[in-house]
């Protein structure tokens, strides 16, 4: 077994999250499904659980004391997000119910408005529906064409294969920052780089990375990042999309209603300023209030240093994972991150997650709503995610529990 010295204690950060603690309720989980989503730590789960207690109030409405407070910490929250990912201003942080609906919102708005009959937009092959399915939508709308960025055999993209595809009539290049699947980091800055020269614009699905490496949108210089709260510690039912003033300026409303109008008249209709003007009804409130405790969190530990530990993590578990005979793993073997798909023998990838759970251990299993990519792969997989809270051991156990689901399965040694 190798012998590293790790740069954080990953039991000391379990101290913090009720999940892992001993309860009636909880089995002792080893959890390696986080890239699903992530456990909670008692920071969040009180801030959200003090909102609703002490400060519920609609917001930017109210003409009292408790509407004004929370309205306060709904704007800090937003606040929170523009510093955690460099944004010039609060303004280009719109919040949403998650990555799916602020990239639905982009190419619903933007989509709709700005691309034309005969434009190209570009996905890769590697892409989670979520930032697939809007644009295959918005091509099929539109009359525009979906070009794939095709991944090489070892799970990457190749900037060359871009170049070929970039063309005059390339509005958009959509891409994950990091793949759900096969953990690969995209190079985002050089892709958005590339499509600017091209006179496009560039998304980038954050949701894999916001709680895993720094994300600085203006060292990417993205136009539009999206990323869910529940994948980087904090509550469902809260994302973000970033976007670039400009763009906001100029794209039409996704929803109309309460909250996002300056003028209502029979005969004209004034859109409030963004963020506003895209934040139809009652936001997610409790749900910013926790987002903000979760970026705390992530920052009290710094995403430097949970880059590093979990690039650590990712070495030892890759060489762990060579150790099981019959075991295929996907993505490439440098620049990744602790996303593991695999297979074993041919043993369906449901029936590992279900062995595995009786060893408790959770895993995801089947094609991880990313379509194309699984059929790429050649189908199912099953898929172990880490985050900051797991270590060394809960590697060993699932190494352990492969063995034994070999042998459950009638494979010898
Ligand atoms: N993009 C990627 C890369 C993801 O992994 C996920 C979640 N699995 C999503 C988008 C969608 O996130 P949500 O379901 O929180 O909207």
């Amino acid at each position: 077994m190798m012998t590293t010295r790790f740069t954080l204690d990953a039991r000391e950060i379990r101290q913090q999250f009720p999940f892992f603690q001993p309860h009636p309720e909880m089995r002792n989980l080893i959890y390696l499904d986080n890239a699903a989503t992530t456990q909670k730590p008692y920071a969040v789960i009180e801030a959200v659980s003090n909102f609703w207690a002490y400060h519920n109030a609609n917001v930017h409405r109210g003409g009292h004391g408790v509407g004004a407070k929370a309205s306060e910490l709904y704007e800090a929250a937003r606040g929170r997000v523009a510093r955690f990912i460099n944004a010039r201003e609060t303004a280009e942080i719109v919040f949403t119910r998650g990555t799916t609906e602020s990239i639905n919102l982009v190419a619903s708005s933007w989509g709709e408005t700005f691309v034309q009959p005969g434009d190209e937009l570009i996905v890769t092959e590697m892409e989670h529906h979520a930032n697939l399915l809007p644009w295959m939508r918005l091509a099929e709308k539109r009359g525009a064409r979906l070009v794939v960025w095709h991944i090489t055999d070892s799970g990457t993209l190749e900037l060359d294969q871009l170049r070929k595809l970039l063309s005059e009539r390339t509005r958009l290049v959509a891409v994950s920052h990091i793949s759900n699947v096969l953990g690969v980091i995209n190079p985002v800055a050089e892709i958005c780089r590339m499509a600017h020269e091209a006179g496009a614009l560039c998304l980038v699905d954050a949701a894999q990375s916001i709680a895993h490496m720094p994300v600085d949108v203006q060292a990417i210089d993205c136009d539009f990042l999206a990323f869910s709260g529940h994948k980087a510690y904090g509550p469902t039912g809260i994302g973000v999309l970033y976007a670039k003033r400009a763009l906001l300026e100029e794209m039409p409303p996704y929803h109309v209603g309460g909250g996002m109008v300056q003028t209502v008249r029979w005969d004209r209709l004034r859109w409030a300023e963004p963020p506003a003007k895209f934040e139809a009804g009652t936001p997610p409130i409790g749900e910013a209030v926790g987002l903000h405790a979760a970026l705390d969190f992530i920052d009290s530990i710094g995403r430097e240093a949970i880059a590093a530990y979990e690039h650590e993590l990712t070495e030892y578990a890759l060489a762990r994972l060579q150790e099981v005979p019959g075991l295929r793993l996907y993505g490439p073997r440098e620049g990744r991150t602790g996303i593991f798909a695999f297979t074993l023998e041919d043993i369906h990838p449901h029936d590992i997650a279900t062995v595995l759970d009786s060893r408790d251990i959770a895993v995801r299993a089947g094609l991880h709503c990313a379509h194309p990519l699984s059929e790429r792969l050649g189908g199912p997989t099953a898929r172990a995610s880490l985050a900051i809270y797991n270590d060394t051991d809960h590697i060993d156990a699932l190494i352990d529990a492969l063995h034994y689901t070999r042998k459950v399965f009638g494979y010898a040694g």
